[in-house]
């Protein structure tokens, strides 16, 4: 098969040159109308080649020839008919069906129904028309969905080879972009806005800083107004961390360990950041948390559909690891009564409590900011939003302020590429993350805010690629729960390069230095019996806690999916060390030779080789023998727009933007370098306890 890259531009300077014979006299504008493709080509500073006979002739039938020639020009020829092929989106096969004459493409058809329903999924309509009209499968990706659009384009291009029978490639990426990821704000005139409403606090964006922040102000009885971008808002998360919460005082009567001095708890974030935070702010969630937590225990529990647990594990004390593991997780878990109710879930129970509390608020879904609104003194005064439904302009006034509680930028590649590229080296697609794309961020930064120095994120190195595979964002990964476990762990030339045990991003990061990003890791047979032994704490542990607390996912489930994962050809399975190696693609003399060095050091209960505490020592010696490339799983950003201890959002000089706060992953001064797990769940505790907070504040303007 010849091999022939039909980028758009250069398809359409093909048409340019093929369509010099048509004579133009209504000017560019009158070429500007043809259609995407017609119009490109204008863009292009190609259209002065073509031009238009206005005598009798219709824009139709111009659009029709110039079409023509363009097909002709562009040099393919089809076998007319359909032809359907699909490429691996976020979390499906992505299936194109695309229908040919001999010129052209005359229908495409995209089924992206398995993907996350309201990014990936909504794009198929926008997509079809897109290669339709561009004649192309380069067509700009959508942007928060580009690994869904990846994936139709992929597609796209091999229904164009198969119909061709010429092998077409997609462009490559423009290495030459322009990093301008910040850009400008919109211009919205006055005349587009269709729709004003007078409030007294905006929050933007409805997830785990954003219920907290209306429960907080319907509690005032403050009037407020809240959007968000998607059809329903998303939920809070399982684990939110505090310390000195009532569940904890009373857990550490019976297990002094749980207790936790707050200053050893400062100087730790201090360390994971490497000095790369706001001690006053961090010092706020040390501060104000435990009474977050009892709050919304006090919701939860009032609901009487839910109970709040503390995650009471701080992990071996008797044989203590490198990095201490704090008694910080709480989780809601839904009553007996109510566990199998599905409409019972977090966001209705706290719709619920708003709905009983003297604030009017307001909740409007399918509708995203798109800048905020700012008087002649920089005060912000409320935002400029876009109905996603009616594609209208809002204008919404917030006399109190505006709290953003619109999360991190993980979905857009531009600001990972810009801000932190070693994490697109190390993660894979996987449609559980956040679906944030840095819009408030953005709109922050051109109202005058200062983002973090440093920029983290949040990872769990529990995603699995397939034995010819590594990572990189542009390929798809498995959910793979158990890669947290201290199992073995060895990098793509078989060798072992690091203590397996510590913080989640710790073994990734230690990843990241090795060949392709990506390592094996391997268990036995006997792998139960160690999880167990492991004795971990937050969401990776699989087994219950001390206290009895129960765990996210216990292991009979996980080795469930394992199971999965082998007959998908993830995970692989061998009755010797040398035909795991071959199964895994890496090299069988070096991967023995690791593992009998690791089974020695098991054996004497030392780890002289990388310091890995010895209940985390197990040895890898009976088949079946197990084993999986592990990489990494994105799951958010945690560096965001710089907040004072108020959470007011504030500038280089560290002035607060009058009216403008926020909190959780748009907020920055909190995290660096990476996301401290022992800690369990401060991730969401902070989000919830400053999103708390700054809502105190608005109402008391
Ligand atoms: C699968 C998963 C599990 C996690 N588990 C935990 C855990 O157990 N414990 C923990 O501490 N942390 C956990 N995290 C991290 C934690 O969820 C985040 O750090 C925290 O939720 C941040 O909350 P947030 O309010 O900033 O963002 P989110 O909860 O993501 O909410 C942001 C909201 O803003 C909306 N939005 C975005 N842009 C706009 C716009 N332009 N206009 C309108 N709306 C907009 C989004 O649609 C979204 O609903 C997890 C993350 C993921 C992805």
């Amino acid at each position: 098969m010849a091999k022939d890259s039909i980028s758009r531009r250069d398809f359409l300077k093909g048409m340019a040159a093929g369509a010099a014979s048509i004579v133009v006299l209504g000017g560019l504008e009158g070429a500007a109308s043809l259609g995407s493709g017609a119009s490109e080509s204008s863009q292009g500073g190609s259209a002065a080649d073509v031009s238009v006979e206005a005598n009798g002739t219709t824009m139709e039938s111009v659009a029709e020839t110039v079409k023509e020639a363009t097909k002709a020009a562009n040099g393919l020829t089809f076998t007319p008919g359909t032809y359907t092929s699909s490429a691996r989106g976020i979390g499906s096969d992505v299936k194109v069906e695309m229908t040919f004459d001999e010129t052209s493409i005359t229908a495409v058809k995209i089924d992206a129904s398995g993907e996350t329903p309201d990014i990936g999924g909504k794009i198929a309509s926008g997509m079809e028309n897109a290669i339709l009209s561009a004649q192309s499968a380069d067509v700009d990706a959508v942007s928060g969905a580009t690994v869904t659009s990846d994936a139709i384009k992929k597609a796209a291009a091999d229904c164009i080879s198969q119909a061709s029978g010429t092998e077409v490639t997609l462009k490559e990426e423009d290495s030459t972009a322009s990093g301008d990821w910040l850009g400008t704000a919109p211009e919205i005139a006055d005349a587009d806005i269709k729709e004003t409403i007078d409030t007294e606090a905006l929050v933007v964006g409805i997830g785990t800083g954003g219920w907290p922040a209306l429960m907080t102000l319907a509690e005032e009885g403050v009037k407020t107004y809240a959007i968000e971008k998607r059809e329903n808002p998303t939920g809070i998360r399982e684990d939110i961390g505090a310390i000195d919460s009532r569940l904890q005082q009373e857990a550490i009567k019976e297990y002094p360990e749980f207790a936790i001095d707050k200053m050893e708890a400062l100087q730790e974030l201090v360390r994971y950041s490497g000095g790369y935070i706001d001690s006053d702010l961090a010092k706020v969630w040390i501060n104000e948390s435990g009474a977050t937590v009892d709050w919304l225990t006090d919701i939860f529990e009032g609901s009487g559909k839910y109970f709040m647990s503390l995650e009471g594990g701080v992990g071996n004390i008797s044989d203590p690891g490198r990095d201490k593991a704090y008694a910080t997780g709480h989780s809601p878990h839904k009553t007996e009564e109510f566990a199998n109710d599905q409409s019972v879930t977090t966001n209705s129970t706290f719709q619920e409590y708003i709905d009983s509390q003297p604030g009017d608020v307001t909740i409007r879904t399918q509708c995203e900011l798109v800048k905020l609104v700012q008087d002649d003194a920089g005060k912000v005064t409320g935002a400029i939003a876009l109905d996603t439904k009616s594609n209208t302009y809002v204008k919404i006034n917030a006399s109190k302020g505006v709290i953003m509680c619109s999360g991190g930028y993980a979905t857009n590649t531009e600001m990972m590429k810009a801000l932190q590229p070693q994490t697109l080296d190390m993660k894979v697609n996987y449609t559980l993350g956040s679906t944030c794309d840095g819009s408030g961020i953005k709109a922050m930064m051109w109202a005058g805010a200062a983002l973090d120095p440093t920029h983290a994120s949040m990872m769990f190195n529990r995603c699995c690629v397939k034995p010819d595979e590594t990572a990189g964002y542009k390929t798809t990964g498995k959910w793979f729960w158990f890669g947290e476990q201290p199992f073995l762990k060895v990098n793509l030339n078989g060798k072992r390069f690091c203590n397996e045990s510590g913080p989640y991003e710790f073994m990734l990061h230690s990843m990241v230095m090795q060949p392709n990003h990506t390592y094996v890791d391997v268990f036995d047979a006997n792998n139960e019996k160690y999880c167990e032994q492991f004795d971990e704490v937050g969401c990776c542990r699989l087994f219950p806690f001390p206290n009895g607390a129960l765990s996210n996912m216990p292991y009979s489930f996980v080795w469930g999916k394992i199971e999965e994962l082998i007959a998908d050809g993830y995970v692989q399975k061998a009755d010797t060390l040398e035909e795991l190696a071959q199964k895994l693609n890496i090299p069988a003399d070096n991967f023995v030779a690791s593992v009998n060095r690791y089974n020695e050091l098991c054996a004497k209960g030392v780890d002289e080789d990388y310091g890995k505490e010895k209940h985390r020592l197990t040895p890898v010696d009976t088949a079946p023998f197990y084993g999986v490339r592990t990489c990494a799983w994105h799951l958010t950003t945690l560096n965001g727009c710089r907040i004072n201890t108020d959470m007011q959002v504030i500038r280089e000089d560290g002035t607060a933007i009058d009216g403008l706060y926020a909190t959780g992953d748009c907020s920055g001064g909190m995290f660096a370098t990476t996301y401290p797990n022992l800690m369990t769940g401060l991730a969401c505790g902070r989000t919830m306890t400053f999103a708390r907070h700054a809502a105190k504040q608005v109402a008391m303007r």
